[in-house]
């Protein structure tokens, strides 16, 4: 491992883009497939396989195929804890958990069913010293109607959620399809992110800010498609949250070397780095390391991002605070010791 790597893996971290259902690995497919009676593989090597995926539409497909295996609170639980974990012991202090709720529940579950297992995770990720909240996301190719009835129903759990935003197929489904949830969201006084830009246009990262008001952009890699939008987010110093290597292997972004994400920060914008869908793509650090590596990020470039990653967090101002001031003492102890 280069010093790079290892102070990336050093340092203290949120992650804001990571989807429950992208955390269910081949292996929890499988066991938690035979243990339902849902069994999508025969065998993990065969999940593996199935999860070599290289377009958003193949991705979507298999996403909602692993879903399909959760179908009880502990399920819920297990695979949020493992991730949990897994994040904590490389470096993540809080995480903003994302969830396709309409993939559960379209399929007759409980909305209890979801949230009491997600709870038991949180806290014991809590114990871990990892603070986790919850974004509920709805799906673009589903209509508002469906989202609206939802977002009232959520109201027993309103104390775990932190944000609502959007995701899932892109094309043909734009932002402005969701105004009237994003408002009511908002007077609900939860936060709001939008996944707008990966595959579809860039004018759907204006809807995301403009109609919907938007506090983050989830990926928004087409930015630079429209100069006039990309100068305008830099002036207003957009937080977006990015997850290189879901956005190469899906075929959004070229290559790891030619990631916006340095234009980004040059540019104003507030990126920062996530795994998007872990099992798929690589945990946080995996994610940071490569894009390091093949964009040849300097120190004080990943240090910007890691910062920006709490700073445009749904955390308190206090505990954004506190968190800096923790990667601060981290920063200045490796310093220290080179
Ligand atoms: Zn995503």
């Amino acid at each position: 491992m280069t010093d790079l790597a290892a102070f990336i893996r050093s340092l203290p971290k949120a992650e804001l883009h990571v989807h429950l259902e992208g955390c269910i690995t081949p292996e929890q497919v499988v066991a938690i497939g035979r243990r339902n009676g849902v069994a999508p593989f025969e065998s993990v090597q065969a999940a593996r396989a199935a999860y070599d995926v290289s377009t958003l539409d193949d991705f979507l497909a298999m996403f909602a195929k692993a879903s399909e295996v959760l179908l009880h609170e502990d399920d819920f639980a297990e695979v949020a804890s493992a991730y949990f974990d897994l994040a904590a012991a490389e470096g993540v202090r809080h995480l903003e958990l994302m969830l396709d709720l309409q993939a559960h529940t379209t399929r007759g579950l409980a909305i209890g069913t979801v949230f009491d297992g997600l709870a038991r995770a949180q806290r014991h990720a809590s114990r871990n010293g990892l603070s986790t909240s919850l974004i509920v996301n709805f799906m673009r190719e589903r209509d508002e109607e469906e989202a609206l009835a939802l977002l009232a129903s959520l109201a027993p759990y309103r104390s775990q959620i932190v944000a609502i935003g959007i995701d899932s197929a892109e094309n043909g489904h734009p932002p402005r399809k969701f105004t009237r949830l994003f408002q009511e969201a908002r007077m609900m006084g939860l936060g709001l992110v939008a996944h707008a830009g990966f595959e579809g246009p860039p004018e759907d990262i204006e809807e995301a800010i403009d109609l919907l008001q938007v506090d983050r952009v989830d990926h928004g890699n087409r930015v630079y498609e429209r100069p006039a939008l990309a100068r305008r987010l830099g002036h207003m110093g957009t937080a977006l949250t990015v997850c290189p290597c879901s956005e190469v292997e899906l075929g959004v972004v070229a290559s790891l070397a030619e990631h916006p994400v340095r234009r980004m920060l040059m540019d104003g914008m507030r990126p920062s780095v996530h795994s998007d869908d872990p099992a798929w793509f690589g945990s946080i650090t995996e994610n940071y390391i490569a894009l390091a590596q093949e964009s040849a990020l300097t120190r004080s470039e990943v240090l910007q991002l890691v910062r920006n990653s709490f700073a445009t967090s749904f955390l308190t101002a206090s505990s954004i605070s506190r968190y800096l001031a923790e990667l601060d003492e981290k920063i200045d102890a490796c310093a220290d010791r080179a």
